[in-house]
């Protein structure tokens, strides 16, 4: 079943994934050589709270932490730890809130100092790739549509779209229907209505596509152990099948250019 929301649900759920987004950009100034992942949580987590809403993730399934922290190799749902960042890292940093009975959701994968140009052009394809997914939002368009474009342009870069975590609806729950994958077939896949909530949020490997879930029981890595990045915005969809984005990566994008 699909949960559509009320223009007042779709304004909480703005308020929510803009903090998200400013909590991203808070986190986003310390991500420097040197810094441990864990603090990088603490921050985000004191910023959350200060600003009236709780983490999203924290206890959520059991996770452990405020931000999932997937450093390289690793997908998503990295869980923080003493580890330094180190220059020419990449990392992604995936966030959730809770506030007023709803949630927020988004992430970013950023550079830590100078990185290769072969983990730059991972960045910029798969950002492309969230922003393509959010072009095919339209009257009478489908998920498929939206998974169908990211995955196309992915493999066109000779990259390859992990299968086993996708995109989700969200509203009063983190993860509700529809699913949204990264990959797929136009025309496939709910078709989409003004007041749901999606969010689109490829996870694209370098290398191959098939990953592997680490001993603790979180951690996601590529099998081939190359690059992956992942950068995730929630949409609503409005009257006349117009997309209204929720979250946004300007204050990242101000902050880190
Ligand atoms: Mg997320
Ligand atoms: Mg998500």
């Amino acid at each position: 079943m699909i949960n559509l929301k009320t223009d007042e649900e779709i304004e909480i759920l703005r308020e929510n994934n803009l903090l998200v987004s400013k909590t991203l950009a808070e986190v986003g100034k310390h991500i420097k050589p040197e810094i441990t992942t864990l603090e990088l949580d603490r921050i985000a987590e004191e910023f959350i709270r200060d600003n009236g809403a709780e983490p999203g993730f924290l206890g959520y399934n059991g996770f452990p932490n405020t931000l999932c922290i997937s450093v390289n190799s690793v997908v998503v749902h990295g869980i923080p730890s003493n580890y330094r960042l180190q220059e020419g890292d990449i990392v992604s940093v995936d966030c959730g809130t809770k506030m007023k009975g709803f949630y927020g959701d988004s992430a970013y994968t950023f550079a830590v100092g100078t990185i290769s140009a072969e983990a730059a052009n991972l960045l910029k394809i798969t950002k492309e790739c969230l922003f393509k997914g959010i072009e095919q939002i339209n009257s009478g368009a489908r998920t498929g549509d939206i998974s169908n474009a990211i995955q196309t342009h992915a493999e066109r870069h000779g990259y390859s779209v992990v299968r086993e975590m996708i995109g989700h609806g969200l509203g009063r729950n983190m993860h509700e229907k529809p699913d949204v994958p990264n990959y797929g077939k136009k025309g496939n896949g709910a078709k989409l209505q003004s007041g749901m909530v999606i969010c689109i949020e490829p996870m694209i490997n370098a290398g191959k596509r098939d990953i592997y879930i680490e001993d603790d029981g979180w951690t996601v890595r590529t099998c081939d152990k190359k690059y992956s990045a992942h950068f995730e915005l929630a949409v609503a969809i409005r009257d006349k099948g117009k997309a209204d984005i929720l979250s946004t990566f300007k204050f990242i994008e101000d902050t880190i250019n």
